[in-house]
């Protein structure tokens, strides 16, 4: 099978599911990888309340907002390619796709969120884990924002700074 024809098929499938479906397969795989590494989330959820996107998994304690990009859909650079009939149409449909998501990024990280994507073909273990290291660090800079009731750069650069020599303290540790 070409590289076109797999991201081409799933266009007239998805075609009679509608757009936006949820409980996808690659979804499910993210998800299960997630729980089984004992990390809570919610699903098909909006991050912003007067937003209306919603996110396929969301940490709001520690505002992540994770999309499963499928291939197809969100015009992945490695797999998509135009279907050769209405050529027209695809594009503009994917050039709405493709702004709507850049939209929904950029209003997330303006409020505070950090948007992750997750494509379909990516590695289900590998970006749970990645996932996780991003969660924990927002949850330890939340409750330093609680602590000191504001939010700069320098927290933040505090704080990665702080986190990157405790790694490296542990590392001695266990050497
Ligand atoms: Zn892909």
């Amino acid at each position: 099978m070409s590289r076109e024809s797999w991201a081409s098929s799933p266009a007239t499938r998805n075609v009679m599911l509608g757009n936006r479906s949820t409980n996808t397969a690659p979804e499910m795989r993210l998800r299960r990888e997630l729980h089984r590494m004992g990390l809570r989330y919610r699903v098909n959820a909006r991050p912003l309340a007067e937003f209306n996107r919603r996110a396929d998994i969301v940490f709001r304690p520690a505002r992540v907002a994770v999309f499963v990009h499928g291939c197809f859909w969100h015009a992945c650079p490695d797999h998509f390619g135009i279907p050769k009939t209405n050529v027209d149409y695809w594009s503009k449909k994917m050039n709405i796709n493709a702004s709507r998501d850049a939209d929904t990024e950029a209003r997330l990280r303006e409020a505070g969120w950090e948007p992750i994507i997750v494509w379909e073909h990516d590695n289900p273990a590998l970006a749970a884990r990645s996932i996780a290291r991003v969660v924990s660090r927002r949850r330890d800079l939340q409750s330093l924002m609680y602590r000191s009731g504001s939010f700069t750069d320098s927290i933040v650069g505090a704080l990665d700074f702080g986190l990157a020599s405790r790694r490296r303290h542990e590392c001695r540790r266990h050497s």
